[in-house]
């Protein structure tokens, strides 16, 4: 995994010298975050809290079809005349270099980015923001990753492959999460967030019990970040269902309110401030994979990160929770799930597993991990998905991914 980093978090919290001792606990977060039932209308008002006048709003062409009119009237209430850029679908630094063009060749400077959209615009967002040494206001319009409350932006090139990642010095200024928006999205995006949340907490509960593991800060987490990651996977287990009702019928209500904050709040300062481990470890490795890399959201490859962490650490009862789980809300649960077979893409599988190990934070687990250890447990995860999928079926999945039964 290739890092570049504007922001060195090993020279700032652990100094220079590799020599250092002491590794200090470390949180980190963005420093408001706004929820709610309609909230986009208000963003006008919430911009004085950053003290911006003239911000630049990144949107896509959709975006702006959309929800345009209402963020337009709500900065206009406040007076505010903003600079509407087009963000024009990768997270490239390609793309952020047109935008910084775009915004230098603009009367007077902007003060504050606003980025409305999925993960690719709100990371393209971020590392402009950055570069003009602006504050960034990040606006999800679905919630199917950890990403918006981080510090990180994930770069790709123009035609859409991993390249590398970005890590700022701090984190978004604002969050604004209008669940109005996301009770409209499609439902995949949501199971899949809730995917990518579930993980936050065995990951995290991974790396508080092993004194050598490290966040993403390269330094240890809180007891603020395990409560976090915990109260996490507490809030799926008891409101999942509820919420995908909510989307289903594009309606807001308290279970949708609950796995928005899960998916987007918690998950994203559980897994910055808790840190990673082997699940996350496996769903970057599964993206070499490429029919999967195009085919699957992130959320969708974690879910079977985490069930191969899980085996892997030998929490056979904590397999099994979380499998009945995802197969009760859609998210897969074995590799046919992934359009993978054990058997006829056993080289493929192997390939990934050797991936996954080139992610620093495999190092995280307590005992040594190895593709071969690695594989074994994909399988024994696939064997167990496979049988609790055929005593619960998996209707849910089949209707997220549009199968006939
Ligand atoms: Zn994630």
């Amino acid at each position: 995994m290739s890092i570049a980093e504007p922001f060195s978090p090993q020279e700032v919290f652990l100094g220079k010298d590799a020599g250092e001792k002491i590794v200090p606990n470390v949180l980190i977060s963005s420093q408001r975050y706004i929820q709610g039932d309609g909230v986009i209308a208000h963003l006008g008002r919430y911009l004085s809290i950053i003290q911006s006048i003239r911000p630049a709003i990144l949107i896509s062409e959709g975006g702006m079809r959309r929800i345009g009119d209402k963020i337009l009237e709500s900065l206009r209430k406040a007076k505010i005349e903003p600079v509407v850029v087009t963000f024009m679908g990768e997270s490239s630094y390609e793309e952020i270099d047109r935008a910084l063009a775009l915004l230098r060749t603009e009367e007077g400077p902007v003060d504050s980015l606003i980025a409305i959209g999925g993960g690719k615009c709100l990371d393209t967002g971020k590392s402009i923001a950055y570069r003009l040494s602006i504050p960034v206001v990040i606006c999800p319009t679905i919630v199917s990753n950890d990403a918006p409350c981080s510090a990180v932006s994930v770069i790709y090139t123009p035609d859409g492959v991993f390249k590398e990642i970005e890590l700022f010095p701090s984190n978004p200024s604002m969050v604004v999460v209008d669940t109005r928006i996301i009770a409209q999205a499609p439902l995949r995006y949501l199971v899949s967030g809730m995917g990518d949340a579930m993980a936050t907490w065995y990951e995290a509960r991974t790396c508080f019990g092993n004194p050598k593991a490290r966040n993403n800060v390269d330094c240890r987490p809180t007891i603020a970040a395990r409560t976090i990651a915990e109260q996490c996977a507490k809030t799926l287990y008891e409101y999942g269902t509820g919420a995908i009702d909510a989307v289903k019928n594009s309606q807001v209500n308290g279970d949708l309110e609950r796995i928005a904050e899960a998916n987007t709040l918690l998950s994203g300062m559980g897994f910055e401030s808790g840190g990673l481990a082997a699940a996350h470890s496996v769903a970057g490795g599964l993206t070499v994979i490429s029919e999967l890399h195009k085919n699957y959201l992130h959320g969708e490859m974690v879910a079977i990160g985490l069930l191969t962490q899980l085996m892997l650490e030998d929490q056979i009862e904590d397999a099994k929770e979380v499998t009945s789980f995802f197969s009760e809300v859609g998210l897969p649960v074995h590799l046919g799930h992934l359009s993978l077979d054990s058997k006829s893409d056993i080289k493929d599988l192997e390939r990934a597993m050797e991936a996954s190990m080139k992610n620093p934070f495999i190092g995280n687990e307590p005992f040594e991990v190895n593709p071969k250890n690695l594989l074994d447990s994909i399988l024994k995860a696939n064997d167990l998905g496979r049988e609790i999928a055929s005593q619960k079926g998996d209707s849910a999945y089949r209707s997220i991914h549009n199968l006939k039964k």
